[in-house]
């Protein structure tokens, strides 16, 4: 393998430094070292003159060889030495590759300062923007078709002569405007190709008699075919008829031989440029950009700036999967050779892939892993876990806690016990029984004179979790000793300066609120663990307040609960510094939920399950969207439904919550619902995630179209909680081809995970995880959590690792930065290590 442009880069520079050292000192130099330096520099200057570098690089090398030039033997220049030394400096520091590949677009020949502010607007702003974009697909002008066999819905490219050049006038979406078409043909057939913008550009290159070869997407237009924009060259003719000089027929053999030749060079000069015979690289091109124009920077920042990416990956697992290195595999993808498996390149499935994959995975995972470190390092509260005091909680249950139940408790113990804080995530479906175990986690810290805070994402959720703790602690009698405090927002002042009164003295054991318990200056006497619940609700900041150190300089405990269905090998990264727990058995008795899918029209049917439910004195839920932008549209709905239903069913208690009611009125609404006072309970989303009514069988979803997935199967949870068989209707309202989709997942399966997996391949990977990663996690721009499972856990393990040996990666500095620039604001490692 030739030295990697790094390696050349250093020897240079150190040479050219002992050249200009020489040239400041007055001594002269010692005559062997010197000339050796001499030939060094003059080689690898050759080597790079040869190479095709950065200009702002090449132009820093061609200024160097002329100041070395102007030197003299036997009469220094100080100030020529003092030159040298200011321009190959810079070339000695650590990132100056990085500081290059991160410079404008402008810096590419041919981009000005407003064409690169416009790329940038659109992502791409930085050299390495355009090395790291990857093609998307790749076009096999490899085989170039006949006008005649052009297929509807293909991509094909084609050579074909312009037969008529034509403006038509339009209008499109009620404006004015013009198209420029041409129709073109071979021998068999013919096609149009048309413009709806540029055209004026278009006019020298597509005339009349001239040849193309066209390449895009063929589309039927009424009864022929067609082409909107493709992409265009002009070749000479195919026949050669251009000239006279048919090989042949000439006397002078060796004029025509010259003359064919000539011909033949400059159509496959053409034949080149096109891309013909090639496998061009297709980019994603944001709107309004010519991909052409992309096409070419890219190739041209591929050209001259691949050399200066480095990789980051172990070179043990890069020699084991045998990886190509980062600039051969930038160079593999953008500048495909004509032999490539395009299936294999557009799958991402080449080693080439792999390698650039499996560097942004490694980052990533590095960032994690070294989080994970840093808290595990951090110190906390060890209590004692030994005393008996959950134990004893955990049999004065109503209930024997589920197998699953006991095995995460048991973890939460192990993990409380320890000096560090516990960092742990809870993953169970709805109704698995989280909120139990979260309580007896509480215990364990109370018994130990600490302080635990839940927080919940909503007052609702907040105000039910409080009302069941209350019950059960008092059920509990003496098997349960924990004093409970609640913390909303929309409690009367005087109530929330009572309990932070409280919380400070240490008079409350647990306190339940909403973000509220982040805001202000609420003061714990000791908190010692920290629980957050459906944590995905929650802002990045919100998530990260209560795991603040407290004012001895300790961290608490941290328990992250969620029944958000993630793909496990997804849950692994996305929360990669929390150890997993994952409940994964429902408690017993449970029986399964029936779904049942109507459709408008189908009120009458809705009405008759209602009345099923209510006559088997048994609850109901009617649940309303609340969308933002009719807010007071979706409102107004759900509040007819409401009076509605209680006309169709006048011997039966309903009531009405949605978010515009104050806490009481909502608090006591649900206390209603709780008691059994009424029997059905309209609602808006309010109650979409950990509401717990046993006595409710039915759920009504209306426009269940509007839903999301997780939030279906959230509100379907909250049915056939008690012993009783739950049903769910989903009046679908109206359609669209995703939503089809995700009411046939609500009916297909009730497995939390499966519906995971339906929601995000209905949602597209990017969707799915930007509403769960909420800026908690680098970027990806190559790898894809779902497509590269594979390489996630082979980056994972290679970067766990990496930071077991070394957890600050003191000893490599370049990766150290990398990580820190991948991860930015999201890590501090100022403080690792
Ligand atoms: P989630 O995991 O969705 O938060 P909850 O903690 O709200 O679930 O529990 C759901 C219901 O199951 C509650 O009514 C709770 O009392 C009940 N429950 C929890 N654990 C058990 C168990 N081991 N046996 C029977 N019922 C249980
Ligand atoms: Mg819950």
């Amino acid at each position: 393998m030739p030295p990697s442009l790094h390696a050349e880069m250093s020897v240079l520079h150190r040479a050219i430094v002992s050249l200009a050292r020489n040239e400041q000192s007055d001594a002269p130099p010692p005559e062997t070292s010197e000339s050796s330096a001499e030939e060094v520099v003059s080689v690898g200057l050759a080597r790079m003159a040869s190479r095709t570098l950065p200009t702002e690089l090449a132009k820093r090398f061609e200024k160097i060889q002329k100041k070395l030039k102007a030197r003299k033997v036997g009469s220094p220049r100080r100030d020529l030495g003092r030159e040298i030394l200011e321009l190959v400096d810079p070339l000695g520091h650590a990132g100056w590759a990085d500081e290059l590949m991160a410079r404008s677009l402008a810096a590419l020949p041919g981009v000005g300062p407003k064409r690169a502010e416009g790329f940038a607007r659109r992502g791409l702003e930085r050299i390495s923007d355009l090395l790291f974009w990857l093609p998307t697909r790749y076009e096999d002008r490899r085989r170039v078709v006949g006008v005649g066999d052009l297929e509807v819905g293909r991509s094909a490219t084609f050579l074909a002569e312009v037969k008529v050049v034509d403006w038509v006038a339009t209008r499109r979406g009620g404006r004015f405007g013009k198209i420029f078409q041409a129709v073109v043909g071979d021998d068999e057939a013919v096609v149009t190709l048309k413009w709806f913008r540029g055209g004026e550009m278009l006019g020298a290159q597509v005339a009349k008699g001239r040849w193309l070869l066209v390449s895009g997407e063929v589309r039927r237009y009424r009864f022929s075919k067609e082409l909107i924009h493709p992409e265009i060259e002009v070749v000479p003719a195919p026949d050669g008829t251009t000239e006279g000089a048919t090989p042949g027929r000439s006397s002078d053999m060796t004029t025509s031989e010259a003359k064919s030749g000539a011909t033949s060079k400059t159509d496959s000069g053409a034949r080149a440029r096109a891309g013909l015979g090639r496998v061009v690289p297709i980019y994603a091109t944001p709107e309004r950009m010519n991909p052409r124009t992309l096409r070419r920077l890219i190739g041209q920042s591929v050209d001259a700036y691949a050399d200066l990416a480095i990789g980051y990956l172990p070179e043990t697992l890069t020699a084991a999967r045998k990886l190509p290195s980062v600039p051969d595999a930038l160079r593999a993808l953008h500048r495909p050779d004509s032999k490539i498996d395009v299936d294999a390149y557009e799958a991402f499935a080449t080693p080439s892939h792999e390698r650039l994959v499996l560097e942004e995975l490694y980052l990533l995972e590095l960032g994690l892993a070294m989080r994970r470190a840093q808290g595990a390092r951090r110190p906390g509260v060890a209590i004692d876990a030994s005393r008996p005091e959950s134990r004893t909680a955990a049999k004065s249950l109503p209930y024997r806690l589920t197998g699953a139940q006991r095995r995460v408790v048991g973890e939460i113990l192990v993990d409380l016990g320890k000096p560090h804080p516990m960092n742990r995530l809870v993953q169970g479906d709805v109704g698995s029984g989280k909120t139990v175990v979260a309580i007896l986690a509480a215990v364990a810290v109370s018994a130990c004179g600490g302080q635990t805070a839940l927080m919940a994402p909503t007052e609702l959720l907040a105000e039910q979790h409080f009302r069941t703790l209350t019950k059960m602690v008092e059920d509990a009698g003496k098997g349960m000793q924990l004093r409970i405090g609640l913390l909303t927002a929309s409690l009367p002042r005087a109530e929330i300066k009572a309990v932070r009164g409280l919380l400070a003295m240490g008079e409350i054991d647990l306190v339940v609120g909403t973000h509220a318990l982040v805001q202000g200056e609420v003061v714990f006497r000791d908190l010692v663990l920290s629980i957050v619940d459906e944590q995905h609700r929650f802002g990045v900041m919100q998530r990260a307040a209560l795991s603040g150190a407290r004012p001895d300089g300790r961290f608490p405990h941290r328990l992250v609960m969620t029944a958000t269905p993630i793909p496990r090998s997804l849950a692994m990264t996305l929360y990669g510094e929390l150890d997993l727990s994952v409940i994964d058995e429902l408690p017993p008795g449970r029986k399964p939920i029936e779904t049942i899918l109507l459709r408008a029209g189908e009120g009458q049917r809705v009405m008759e399950l209602i009345r099923e439910t209510l006559d088997r004195k048994e609850q109901v839920y009617v649940v309303y969207p609340l969308v933002e932008e009719s807010e007071k549209l979706d409102l107004r709905s759900a509040i007819e439904s409401a009076e509605q239903i209680a006309r169709a069913f006048p011997s039966h208690r309903i009531d009405l919550v949605h978010g515009r009611l104050d806490a009481s009125d909502r608090q006591a609404a649900m206390e209603r619902f709780a008691q059994a006072e009424t029997s059905i309970l309209v609602a808006t989303t309010v109650i979409e995630v950990g509401v717990d009514v046993a006595g409710a069988t039915l759920m009504v979803i209306e426009h269940a179209e509007r839903f999301g997935l997780a939030q279906l199967h959230q509100l379907r949870g909250r049915v056939g909680r008690g012993g009783e068989r739950g049903r769910c209707v989903l009046v679908a309202r109206g359609s669209s081809e995703k939503s089809e989709a995700r009411l046939r997942a609500m009916t297909g399966t009730r497995d939390g995970f499966k519906i995971a997996d339906a929601d995000l391949e209905i949602r597209g990977p990017g969707d799915f995880l930007g509403t769960r990663q909420s800026g908690h996690l680098p970027e990806l721009r190559i790898a894809d959590l779902l497509r590269d499972v594979q390489l996630v856990s082979v980056a994972r393990q290679a970067a766990r690792d990496t930071i077991e040996q070394d957890p600050a990666l003191a000893g490599d500095p370049a990766t150290r930065r990398a990580v820190r620039k991948r991860w930015g604001q999201r890590i501090d490692l100022t403080v690792v290590g």
